[in-house]
């Protein structure tokens, strides 16, 4: 059947400013990473793609190498966005990344600019677009040069197969000279997208303070610590989860006792303020602002729309977030 977006997709979403630039993200945006690859279903993954643009999610991430197969998340993605959501391309954020491995040999991975130019057109091939919104350098690269691997990014600006760009998983010094960097070749960094949760605090160890000293925007990956902070694991590992999946990247001997114990007082705090576990979580994560938004990734239409509820209480107090330390230091 024929998707058509409903009106009211605007009404309850908030949008936050990315840094200092006049782009907008909402609140909660939609990663693409699993669930959406050649292994998984695509009326599934069709039907979150349209249940979370129904609820005002405008930004849609993806990388070259997601799947798997590496490249199949951006099949899918194109082939619902051809099928009923091009006239709507206007209203969405589309990015991608390039930097894991992708093809065999020197040019098939890293930072060369040799590899991210020549990604950024499959992947523009994948998703049947003519540009992207943000391209990201994925990983810095420990053998190319930061000047080459920013001035890859400019490039794909200049050529207008890309409207922004942003960092992922550089670290605050290499975030600070590619800022640099970036800025002189006149394509500021818009972005960085750090994993991020109170299972995963390195960025307020210096990150943070870059993005806003740079005016750059903060998108947290991972604040779900990919399911450990939902009541998914609290009753032992589910068929259809992540963790019992093989080609899924949360492992089943993260899911210890211990950690899970964690998540059941964790579990009681948030039901203490009429919440499940999912919402506490991304509620600490968008509690600084320099958070532009907080990037979920999802199996099923359900937890889409319990993750967007999240923003109806998005206040926590002193003494909840004490709390929320002294169950993790146990
Ligand atoms: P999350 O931490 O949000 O984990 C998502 C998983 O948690 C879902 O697949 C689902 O697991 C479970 N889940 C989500 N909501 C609920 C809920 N309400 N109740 C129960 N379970 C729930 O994020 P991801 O690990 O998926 O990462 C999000 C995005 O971040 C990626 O899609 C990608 O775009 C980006 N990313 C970027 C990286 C980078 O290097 N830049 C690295 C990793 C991710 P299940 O499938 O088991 O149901």
């Amino acid at each position: 059947m024929a998707y058509t977006p409903t009106e009211a997709r605007y009404e309850n979403m908030k949008y936050n400013r990315c840094g200092r630039s006049g782009l907008k993200l909402p609140a909660v945006s939609l990663g693409l990473w699993h669930n959406f690859g050649g292994v998984d279903t695509l009326e599934n993954s069709r039907e979150m793609i349209h249940r979370a643009f129904d609820l005002g999610i405008t930004h849609f991430d993806l990388a070259n190498n997601y799947g798997p197969p590496a490249g199949s998340a951006e099949e899918t993605f194109g082939k619902v966005l051809a099928q009923d959501m091009a006239a709507y391309r206007d209203e969405m954020v589309i990015s991608t990344k390039a930097g894991y491995y992708m093809w065999p040999g020197p040019y098939g991975e890293w930072g060369s600019r040799k590899y991210v130019l020549a990604s950024l057109d499959q992947s523009l091939g994948r998703m049947g677009l003519d540009y992207v919104d943000i391209f990201y350098s994925h990983r810095p690269d420990p053998d190319t040069p930061l000047e080459e691997t920013m001035g890859a990014l400019a490039t794909a600006v200049q050529q207008g197969k890309a409207l922004y760009v942003g960092l992922s998983n550089y670290s605050a010094e290499q975030t600070k000279r590619s800022a640099a960097i970036l800025k002189d070749l006149g394509t500021p960094c818009l972005i960085h997208q750090p994993r991020y949760s109170i299972l995963d605090r390195w960025v307020e160890d210096g990150l943070l303070d870059v993005l806003e000293d740079e005016g750059i925007g903060g998108i947290a990956f991972c604040p779900l610590a990919q399911g450990l902070l939902t009541k998914k694991y609290l009753d032992g590992i589910p068929e259809d989860s992540r963790a019992s999946k093989p080609w899924g990247f949360l492992k089943e001997e993260t899911v210890t006792d211990e950690l899970i114990g964690k998540m059941r007082e964790l579990n009681d705090l948030a039901a203490g303020r009429g919440q499940s576990l999912a919402q506490l979580a991304l509620a600490w994560v968008l509690k600084d602002r320099r958070m532009t938004s907080v990037l979920i990734g999802a199996s099923r239409v359900e937890q889409i729309e319990e993750n967007v509820k999240t923003l109806d209480n998005l206040e926590l107090t002193d003494d909840e977030l004490k709390k929320i330390d002294s169950i993790l230091a146990k």
